[in-house]
Order: C-alpha cells, then sequence, then structure tokens
C-alpha cells in the first residue's frame, strides 16, 4: 500500500507576493506533492490553512502516515486545538516533516519544547548541504555534497533539542553553517527537520531537494498500527496489581480516578 502523505501549506504568500506565485503558480503544497507523486510508493494529497479545520479533520490525519508542514507568515493563525490534535497523531506514531520556516510553526515548538529560533538572512546566497551520514535512508540516491545556488541563509545556533540524528548541515556563502536536517521521534512517531525552502526562490523544484522528501517520507512512515490514546495515563487499582500488593500509608487519589492534569 502507498504512504498516504498530507502536504500542508499555509498558501499565504503564494496569493499575495507575485514572485512566488510566478515561482508556485499552483502553490507551494502542490508542487511538493507533485514531486512526491512521481514515486508510486507515495500518494500525496494538499490541505491549506484556509480550508476548514486547516484541512486536518480528525478522520484525515487517522487515514494519514505522514504529515508534511510549511508555514511561514501565518504561524500564528493556526488553531492550537489543530495543532493539539496533530501532536496527538504524531504521538500515536503519524510522521512529521517541518519545512524550512516551519522551524516557527506551533507544532515543531509544541514537540521540540525549545524556542527553535535561529540567526537568518535573505540575500539569495548560495548553499551548500553537506551529508553528515551517508548511509541515513534519507540521504540515499543522494550526492555528499549538493548546492542550492540561491536560498535564504539560517544560522547556528539553532534552537532545537540535540537531535536523534543530524543526516545534513548547510554551509552558506556567508560563512554561516546550520544542521539542515535533523531527525526526532516523539512518542511513536517520526519528526525530520529539513531546512531549504524559502518561497521566493524555486528550492522545492531542484531534483536532489525532491529526492530528500521522498526519502524523507518513506523514512518517516511507520507501518505498526497507530497508538491509541496516547496521552492516557490510567489509575491501576492495588486490585488489579499483577501481583498481590498491600496498601500502606496514606493516601490521596480514590481507586479509578482520573488524577491531576
Ligand atoms: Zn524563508
Amino acid at each position: 500500500m502507498s504512504i498516504r502523505t498530507v502536504v500542508w501549506g499555509e498558501n499565504v504568500h503564494e496569493q499575495k507576493n507575485k514572485v512566488v506565485a510566478g515561482i508556485y503558480p499552483k502553490g507551494m503544497h502542490t508542487c511538493i506533492a507533485d514531486a512526491l507523486n512521481t514515486d508510486p510508493a507515495i500518494k500525496a494529497t494538499t490541505a491549506t490553512l484556509q480550508e476548514p479545520e486547516h484541512g486536518l479533520p480528525e478522520q484525515r490525519l487517522a487515514e494519514t502516515d505522514v504529515l508534511i508542514w510549511w508555514g511561514h507568515a501565518a504561524h500564528g493563525d493556526v488553531d492550537d486545538k489543530i495543532v493539539e490534535r496533530v501532536a496527538e497523531h504524531v504521538w500515536s506514531g503519524m510522521g512529521l516533516l517541518v519545512l524550512h520556516s516551519g522551524h516557527f510553526a506551533k507544532i515543531f515548538k509544541r514537540l521540540m519544547g525549545t524556542p527553535c529560533n535561529l540567526t537568518w538572512r535573505e540575500a539569495g546566497e548560495r548553499e551548500r548541504l553537506w551529508l553528515t551520514s551517508r548511509n541515513h535512508p534519507i540521504a540515499a540516491g543522494l550526492p555528499d555534497h549538493f548546492e542550492l545556488e540561491n536560498e535564504e541563509m539560517y544560522g547556528e545556533p539553532f534552537g532545537i533539542p540535540e537531535p536523534m540524528e543530524t543526516v545534513f548541515v548547510s554551509w552558506f556563502q556567508g560563512g554561516e553553517v546550520f544542521r539542515s536536517g535533523v531527525t526526532y521521534r516523539r512518542g511513536a512517531g517520526n519528526v525530520f527537520y529539513f531546512r531549504p525552502g524559502h518561497e521566493t526562490y524555486p528550492t522545492y523544484h531542484d531534483a536532489n531537494v525532491q529526492t530528500v522528501l521522498r526519502n524523507a517520507v518513506k523514512w518517516a512512515a511507520n507501518p505498526a498500527a497507530r497508538i491509541k490514546n496516547p496521552t492516557d495515563a490510567p489509575n491501576v487499582p492495588v486490585e488489579t496489581a499483577l501481583e498481590p500488593i498491600t496498601e500502606r500509608g496514606p493516601r490521596l487519589h480514590q481507586d479509578g480516578e482520573e488524577g491531576y492534569r
């Protein structure tokens, strides 16, 4: 069965900025989905901020193996309820790819628990990405380094938790470096952050970038059954303990109660 992938785009600058609309006439999300759909192992569709529930109702997320997130100008317009819903699906086992300015998306900050801040400069400079994990599945088929002639600079220090794996680092013409491809596991969900993708440059038309995205979808897809109710914290009364025990000492809670959250 193909990997059911939803490419979420905030779809703001494509509507407001002529340069962006010229590079991505059908929206960045559609460009990314088209690139993914060249691989028969992936079935990608799109969702945008403007749709009801941002295109991410419960049932759709339940049927999504990997969600891709691109946001920039409208992070604050994303409903907190939807963010929490996406987080619970990641904890249950849905894969998540966060792209470029999504480092400041609510969902990424929620899952990282850190400021996710960085230094930046919009000067169309050259970015050179280096593989730091040559045998990683996300790097499959890529050269040891590749270049994007025009990109926005993101520089260290990058305010993320120490990654599970670093797959790429970037060098920029101005001298900065950046951990541009990093993996995490959050609950049962595989999470990958990939840096390139400023909307005024044709980054998602680049063949190497498209290869990274297809590889990352396959890496993030979790074939195991989704965990139900990943935030449950049930009380286990003495009588149901696996071994017989005798209750001792004072207590605060009643058997089977919900407890504090
Ligand atoms: Zn940008």
